[in-house]
C-alpha cells in the first residue's frame, strides 16, 4: 500500500492550507493541525468558526490599513484624534500594543511589514505611497515611526525619515526611541518603557 493511500487526503489540505500562512512551514503547520485535532470535535469546531469569523470580519482599514471590522476604523472615525500626528508601525498589532496604554491620541498608519531586500521586500511593497499621501492631504505635523528595533525595523525608520523629510520639509519625522533591547520586538516590550520612550521621543 502507497502512502498516499493512508495518509488522509484532507489532512494532507489542511496542512497545505497552514502552510500558505507566512512562517508556517510545514512542520509548523503539521504541529497546528495535530494539536487542533487533539480537541474534541465539539471544541475543533468552535476553534474553526472563530477563525471563520474572524477572518470574514477583519479588513485593513481605507486609510490606515489597521484591521478592524469597520472602515474607517474606530481610531480614524474617532474626532477625538488627530490626523495631524501619524504614528506609523510595521504591523497592526504594533498599533494595538501603543493603543492598550491609553496614551496616544493620533493616528496610525500599518506599514504592511518593513522593508528587508534579502527577503525581497522593497518600500513598494509596503504602503508608503498611501502614508505620503496621507502626510500631504492631512497638513500632518508630526510622523513618529515606531518599527520594530532590529536591524530592518531601524533601515525602515530611517528611510522613512529620510523620504519624509526631503518630501515635507515642514513635516517632523522622528523616531521613537525604544527603551527595549536591540533585536525584541514592540509586542514583546513591557508597556512602561515603551510608554516612557513615546513621551520621552525629544
Ligand atoms: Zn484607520
Amino acid at each position: 500500500m502507497a502512502f498516499d493511500d493512508i495518509f488522509p487526503q484532507s489532512l494532507r489540505e489542511a496542512i497545505d492550507g497552514v502552510i500558505r500562512i507566512p512562517s508556517y512551514g510545514e512542520r509548523g503547520a503539521s504541529r497546528f493541525i495535530y494539536n487542533l485535532l487533539k480537541l474534541s470535535p465539539q471544541e475543533r469546531e468552535e476553534v474553526v468558526n472563530r477563525l471563520l469569523v474572524a477572518v470574514q470580519k477583519l479588513r485593513p482599514c481605507g486609510e490606515c490599513y489597521l484591521l478592524s471590522e469597520t472602515d474607517p476604523c474606530p481610531v480614524c472615525s474617532n474626532p477625538k484624534r488627530s490626523k495631524r500626528f501619524i504614528c506609523v508601525v510595521e504591523e497592526s498589532q504594533d498599533a494595538y500594543t501603543i493603543e492598550r496604554l491609553e496614551r496616544y491620541t493620533g493616528v496610525y498608519h500599518v506599514l504592511g511589514g518593513r522593508i528587508a531586500p534579502l527577503e525581497g521586500v522593497s518600500p513598494q511593497d509596503l504602503t508608503v505611497d498611501k502614508l505620503l499621501e496621507r502626510i500631504q492631504e492631512n497638513r500632518v505635523k508630526e510622523v513618529i515611526i515606531a518599527t520594530n528595533p532590529n536591524v530592518e525595523g531601524e533601515a525602515t525608520a530611517s528611510y522613512l525619515i529620510k523620504l519624509i523629510s526631503s518630501r515635507f520639509p515642514g513635516v517632523k519625522a522622528t523616531r521613537v526611541s525604544l527603551g527595549l533591547q536591540f533585536g525584541s520586538l514592540i509586542e514583546l516590550s513591557d508597556e512602561l518603557s515603551l510608554e516612557r520612550s513615546i513621551e520621552n521621543r525629544r
